[in-house]
């Protein structure tokens, strides 16, 4: 097996990278932390036997690396990094290997230990806002039935510890940065950020109305790159997909950039007439097709949102909010 990258931190922590393949052809980043001594895995990949096997192998390597045996039985703390399932989807495997407590935000924590009751809120916002956003009913069944098939087989279980912002946990300090996810966190250990997918060397991590997730949606997003901003430089930043970030804070400027470039062709797409989510996605993205569709809506739908609850777009039919059932809203700029 290749060499496990490593980081050594200003205070002599290591943190290695296992990079495993949580869906096919999508790679994601499960971290291990030597914490002198105690060990922390932090995400746990997809949960696919593959993607489990990938993780028992990175351990193994490092422990050849460093002299010494290593497996997920000798884990020490589970630290996730966010709910969703690329990065939870491991947790029944390491739990028949190891009782090391968990840890999640708390914002994340129904998404881990209430998963079937959270799962069907999902489906229904999901279907929601696919309405209201102007999505055709052909379209609205195939999302439905795609959302079916990639159903996990991940069941609720127990978390031992929810986390707070700013607390030191174990060595690691939280920084709470909701948006992509509502319980989204970056663990800083010392000089690194653990940037998870708040902040990703390439991808401008995906973002979806707060419609569908309560403290999830752009605003939120925004200020927590801001979050991030304000803190001193990193030596680096690992993120939960994609290479290392060698400057975290000329990222954020990068992602910021981006958002207001896309908000902006927004502006322009509602300017012309007004028109549904689904209408301005196209004007964005393009044609898509099966779930990319649906993605497209989503990160659509968050930079509408923005500028709906700012004031800068209006509902041009604002008497649908008045008739029985979802209303199909377009927007227009004021
Ligand atoms: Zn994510
Ligand atoms: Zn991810």
């Amino acid at each position: 097996m290749t060499t496990i990258p490593m980081q050594t931190t200003a205070d002599g922590r290591q943190i290695f990278t296992i990079e495993v393949e949580v869906f096919p052809r999508f790679n994601a980043n499960v971290y291990v932390i030597n914490n002198f001594g105690k060990w922390f895995i932090v995400d746990t990949g997809s949960g696919r036997d593959a993607c489990n096997q990938q993780i028992e192998q990175g351990l193994a390597q490092i422990g050849r690396q460093i002299g010494r045996s290593l497996s997920t039985a000798d884990l020490d703390l589970i630290l996730l990094t966010h709910g969703h399932i690329d990065h939870f989807g491991g947790l029944p495997y390491l739990r028949q290997q190891t009782e090391a407590p968990l840890a999640i935000h708390a914002l994340d924590y129904r998404v881990i230990s209430y998963f079937e009751e959270r799962r069907m809120l999902d489906m229904r916002r999901t279907l929601d806002f696919a309405t209201e956003s102007g999505m055709t009913e052909a379209q609205r069944e195939q999302l439905y039935q795609m959302r079916q098939l990639f159903r996990s087989s991940y069941r609720s279980m127990p978390v031992q510890h929810v986390l707070e912002d700013g607390q030191t946990f174990h060595d690691l300090i939280v920084h709470h940065t909701p948006g992509h996810s509502a319980g989204q966190v970056c663990y800083q250990v010392d000089d690194v950020l653990l940037t998870a997918d708040h902040i990703l060397h390439s991808t401008t991590p995906h973002q979806a109305p707060e419609r569908i997730h309560n403290n999830s949606g752009l605003s939120h997003y925004l200020e927590s790159l801001d979050k991030i901003g304000r803190l001193s430089p990193f030596k680096i930043g690992l993120g939960g997909h994609e290479a290392p970030i060698p400057d975290v804070h000329q990222r954020i400027a990068d992602i910021k950039a981006f958002h207001a470039k896309r908000l902006d062709k927004v502006r322009v797409s509602c300017q012309e007439r007004p028109k549904t989510i689904s209408e301005i996605s196209l004007d964005i993205f393009g044609p898509r097709e099966g779930f990319h569709i649906w993605l497209a809506i989503e990160e659509t739908g968050a930079h509408v949102e923005y500028l709906f609850l700012r004031g800068e777009l209006s509902a041009a039919n604002p008497e649908a909010f008045e008739q029985e059932g979802i209303p199909v809203i377009q927007y227009v700029k004021n």
